[in-house]
């Protein structure tokens, strides 16, 4: 995978190309296959935790462009491919190779041993990954305004603040230049030492110190990276950003922008709703002046 440091084409072979679905139609009657390659640059939505969706792209092809038409983890045994939440086992488990499947709707002239050539929409993965960096620094942001709020000792984040985000996240989407994330604030929280007392009247005081926070970490230009164990899907990877107070760390199979600075401003709105009789705190981002 060539995505995590940032590619947006790549030249690959073919290795792979099958008919989704025994062949039938999907329910909108569009028939798909899925093509495994060599290499790719064009990210996948993981339907483990499916914060950033798929890449824009296509696979380029002497005669024309072949639309990825959606590009998901797969995992095969060398018997079948299963996709995203179809697949029956845990990353690592011995015997199973875990890929990125590009969908597409017509697959004339790709076959096995073929070259073609992977390129990505720039525009729409540089807005996902500006929007994914100010997911990570947001929350940061966030454990610091809520630090307060814990009674006991929790597991900390990479600033050595009490991680909220950790341990309340339910959800994380990331989207042009910016993401939402939903806390859900549990018994089992309140029950690791979390007060919710007074929190939906603290709401604008909780934002201002958080957008404050991001001010100055933006102005500060901290260089971000994405750290791979190798390049394999399946090797482990993660958020890196050099902030004035530490070297935060934080795993991630996203892409990312390279500094603080390009993101130009990262700000938050914060909402408390009432979910099945839980609270759920809702933090929107965003990124620029997008
Ligand atoms: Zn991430």
């Amino acid at each position: 995978m060539s995505y995590p440091r940032g590619d947006t084409a790549n030249t690959a072979v073919v290795l792979h190309c099958e008919p989704l679905g025994d062949g039938a139609a999907d329910a909108a009657g569009t028939a798909r296959w899925a093509v495994l390659l060599d290499t790719s640059s064009c990210h996948p939505v993981d339907a483990g935790w499916p914060d950033q969706g798929p890449d824009r792209a296509v696979l380029r092809l002497a005669d024309g462009d072949r639309p990825i038409i959606d590009c998901v983890v797969a995992a095969t045994d060398g018997t079948a491919l299963h996709l995203g939440s179809g697949i029956p086992v845990r990353k690592g488990t011995p015997g199973w190779a875990f890929v990125v499947a590009h969908i597409v709707d017509d697959p004339s002239g790709i076959a096995e041993g073929h070259r073609v050539e992977v390129v990505v929409d720039a525009d729409y993965r540089l807005a996902l990954s500006h929007g994914h960096s100010g997911c990570h620094l947001a929350a940061l942001a966030l454990n610091r305004a809520l630090a307060a709020r814990w009674g006991k000792a929790i597991r900390n984040d990479g600033l050595g603040q009490p991680d909220f985000d950790g341990a309340a996240i339910d959800s994380s989407r990331i989207a042009e230049y910016g993401s939402v994330d939903t806390y859900r604030l549990n018994k089992s929280l309140r029950r690791k030492g979390f007060d919710t007392e007074g929190l939906a009247d603290q709401l604008p005081v909780l934002e201002e110190a958080i957008n404050a926070t991001l001010a100055g970490w933006v102005a500060g230009d901290a260089p971000i990276r994405v750290e791979a164990e190798g390049p394999r899907l399946t090797d482990r990877r993660s958020w890196v950003c050099e902030l004035p107070e530490a070297t935060v760390s934080i795993p991630c199979g996203g892409t990312h922008a390279h500094s603080l600075a390009e993101l130009g401003q990262v700000r938050v709105v914060l909402t408390l709703d009432e979910v099945d009789g839980t609270p759920v705190l809702t933090m929107t981002t965003a990124v620029g002046e997008h």
